[in-house]
């Protein structure tokens, strides 16, 4: 493990195949695919940022790396991808194997070109999209939280409003004292020319043809822009006084009905006016919405009470009325949104659901951040606002205008990305005909990125086979570059270059060599990925059956054991948790759809597929600590038998954290023990989990919801549904142990089944 931890810290990368499996057959064999997390823009506080630009293959345009073959009395290198001979130009002509430049030091296989004069002042621009049909009490939460976060805007970004519920209301912040808005039905989508027009951007004169900014390309002038973008340092004030005077809709709701509330028109608005003011630049559409989506092409239910809001049921038996024209409408939405190069982020807060499923293409195409909550009261709502803006160490460092693009050795193609981005459909030699996610090119969009978005990229080796002379050879590698383009939080245009190499095996006697390389949670995290996507996807797919027969192959192949004799059977450590990952999977929220809604399960794999390895893995098998007096904090067991009376346990499970008390803690607490001067150690004991709960929300986006329990109460359930259901089939040997009614199966059945059928 401490290995691939060592190459994610270096490369911000994981792969599940570390020696990779080198033909198509063998490759199919290894059943999780030759695959990559990797985080474009992780940040190395040792990485060397080259104040030049960098130099490239003039076959391939893959770039200078530490692989490359340099010949220092010829001056010329060898590209590690093509095998093309390329000059240094004359400003290397000093270059020796003394004299590195740094991309060529063999430990810089990450590293960073800002190229002078790229610099771009471009402002970034924030447009906040505010549902207004919401309670009052609703109302107050979110204009305090958003008056919290326009006091910490960056100084220079532009601010625009729009507020809707029944109408869309689109604020001229610009307007002195005066508060102008412009109005729109809610139920008719607005086209840009539309937009254009009403918004009176032409009134008593010719269109310009040059613009002064980035509106240029649609002939708005600055001073036509600022009427709608105002600099954060100016509108502050303006903007407080609009969110003050901001009521609820006004518009009556029958009691039978449900608010009005077209949140696509609004969003669309937004968009269109982005588009004609700032194309181009890192700009963010904000939509804060409080209830489901009732009015206009996003609809995702009518609002007659009498019709329920889509579930997962519906969607599986196709008979959710909407789903199908809002989904399509919001992909149109992604479409241009990235043509853009803007991102929506997503503030869903409501006890209801409001159409995140619907969303999800627009805020994951474009690289959005997506925050669900119950209320914009709810912390996990406020302190993850507060975040976003945040600077300093906890900075997300929110990135934009990101293009990502990849290089391979001949005999790999790429099938596509699972993750924050969209095709560029950028065809050529490397596309694979099989497509995965965001395929069939080797060039994707990243509006937004940040810190820790992360993509799985998933490889398909092509390679039919090899003469015997290669087989075995300790040269054989295959290289991987990965380059991102990004414009820095700073404002700068940036290029990360991350270059990899991984020695590839084929033949017999292979399978022992592969054993080592493989990264057991990477390729976890690899199938958890495919099993969301191909649920999303493939009609009548039975995920617990395609992970099963996944895992059987993975067992009967690397494991060791004799035909036929379930009991002689082991992996070696490297494989060794992989099947409790799988048991984990099969239980988690990604895979159990039916106990959430529609909107919770596509906001659980939205963070899923823009997460690293490590945080994955978490939301994929919870953590459990347990806290005692007998011993100093320890990780437990993820199964009942872990619940005892005297101890505290923590559960981590990513989006939830649950600290709960055995029932004697809890009695203890409850008679106030921990308050007297002899109980110091219990006060102690109780503060612990507390103070390691605080320091993990503290460094999570979006903050997780924190459950604090006791032994048999209600909130118990947070932590009883993420345990294994051992005490179910032996109840006797766990005292204190709390029985789940279920009937999933324990780990160690799941096992049993596991080794028979591995060893057939
Ligand atoms: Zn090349």
């Amino acid at each position: 493990m401490a290995e691939f931890l060592e190459l994610e810290a270096q490369d911000g990368v994981r792969m599940a195949w570390n020696v990779v499996p080198g033909t198509k057959q063998e490759a199919g064999n290894c059943v999780v695919p030759v695959s990559a997390i990797y985080t474009p823009i992780k940040p190395f506080p040792n990485m060397p940022l080259l104040p030049y630009a960098p130099l490239r293959c003039r076959n391939c345009r893959s770039v200078l790396n530490p692989f490359s073959i340099v010949d220092f009395a010829a001056k010329i290198w060898i590209c590690p991808f093509c095998f093309q001979r390329n000059h240094f130009p004359p400003h290397y002509a000093s270059i020796s194997d003394e004299n590195l430049p740094a991309e060529l030091f063999p430990q810089y296989t990450t590293i960073e070109y800002q190229s002078p004069g790229e610099g771009s002042s471009l402002p970034p621009v924030f447009m906040f999209v505010l549902d207004t049909s919401i309670i009052e009490e609703e109302m107050t939460f979110l204009k305090s939280a958003l008056s919290q976060a326009i006091g910490l805007l960056p100084e220079n970004s532009l601010v625009g409003l729009i507020t809707f519920g029944t109408l869309v209301h689109v604020h001229e912040l610009g307007f002195g004292t005066m508060p102008k808005t412009y109005v729109f039905k809610g139920s008719k989508d607005v086209s840009k020319d539309q937009l254009l027009e009403q918004m009176s951007f032409f009134l008593n004169k010719p269109r310009p043809a040059t613009g002064v900014i980035a509106g240029a390309r649609d002939g708005l002038s600055s001073e036509s822009i600022s009427r709608f973008l105002l600099p954060a340092s100016e509108c502050e004030f303006a903007l407080n006084s609009v969110l003050e005077e901001l009521s609820k809709d006004p518009w009556p709701v029958p009691v039978e009905q449900r608010a009005t509330r077209c949140t696509s028109t609004a969003l669309s608005i937004a968009a269109s006016l982005l588009g004609a003011c700032v194309p181009g630049s890192g700009a963010r559409i904000m939509a804060f919405i409080g209830g489901p989506s009732t009015e206009g092409p996003g609809a995702i239910v009518s609002k007659n009470l009498s019709e329920p809001i889509r579930s997962h049921k519906d969607l599986d038996k196709d008979s959710a009325l909407h789903y199908h024209k809002a989904v399509k409408f919001y992909e149109a939405l992604a479409k241009q949104l990235v043509h853009q190069g803007h991102v929506l982020d997503l503030f869903a807060c409501a006890l209801d659901q409001v159409g995140v499923a619907e969303l999800k293409v627009a805020v994951e195409r474009t690289g959005g951040l997506v925050v669900l909550a119950e209320s914009f009261g709810h912390s996990v709502f406020k302190d993850s606002l507060k975040r976003v803006f945040q600077s300093g160490d906890k900075d997300l460092g929110l990135s934009s205008n990101g293009i990502f693009e990849i290089n391979c050795s001949k005999d790999i193609k790429v099938q596509g990305i699972l993750g924050p981005c969209a095709s560029l459909e950028k065809k050529g030699p490397l596309c694979s005909d099989t497509i995965v996610g965001q395929g069939s090119t080797s060039a994707w969009k990243m509006c937004g990125l940040d810190q820790s978005t992360s993509l799985c990229l998933i490889f398909e080796i092509v390679k039919k086979d090899i003469p015997d002379t290669t087989v075995q050879s300790t040269g054989n590698q295959f290289y991987f570059q990965f380059l991102t383009y990004y414009q820095h939080s700073s404002g700068e245009m940036r290029l990360r270059v991350t270059t990899l190499s991984r020695r590839w095996v084929a033949g017999p006697g292979s399978v022992q060599d592969l054993i080592p390389g493989f990264d057991q949670e990477a390729a976890a995290v690899v199938m958890a990925r495919l099993v969301s996507f191909k649920m999303e996807i493939e009609a009548e797919f039975d995920p617990i059956r395609w992970l099963d027969k996944a895992l059987i192959h993975i067992c009967s192949r690397f494991g060791n054991y004799q035909k036929e004799s379930p009991s002689s059977f082991s992996l070696s450590p490297r494989f060794s948790i992989f099947p409790q990952f799988i048991f984990n999977l099969r239980r988690s929220q990604f895979v159990q759809v039916f106990n959430n809604s529609p909107d919770e399960t596509a906001y659980f794999r939205m963070i899923l597929n823009r997460e690293n390895v490590t945080n994955s893995v978490v939301m994929i098998q919870p953590s459990l600590i347990s806290y005692s007096f007998q011993s100093a904090p320890e990780p437990a067991l993820l199964d009942v038998a872990s619940i005892a009376a005297d101890k505290i346990l923590l559960l981590d499970s990513y989006f939830t954290i649950v600290i709960f008390h055995g029932s004697t803690i809890a009695q203890w607490r409850k008679a106030g023990y921990h308050n007297q001067p002899e109980h110091q150690t219990f006060a102690q004991l109780l503060q612990a989990p507390r103070d390691d709960a605080d320091a993990i929300i503290k460094e999570r986006f979006p903050v997780p919801r924190l459950v604090i329990c006791d032994q048999h109460g209600s909130q118990a359930r947070f932590l009883l549904a993420k345990l294994n259901p051992s005490a179910t089939y032996n109840s006797d040997s766990h005292s204190g142990g709390d029985i789940i009614f279920t009937d999933d199966v324990s780990f160690e059945v799941f096992l049993d089944h596991l080794q028979r059928l591995a060893v057939q």
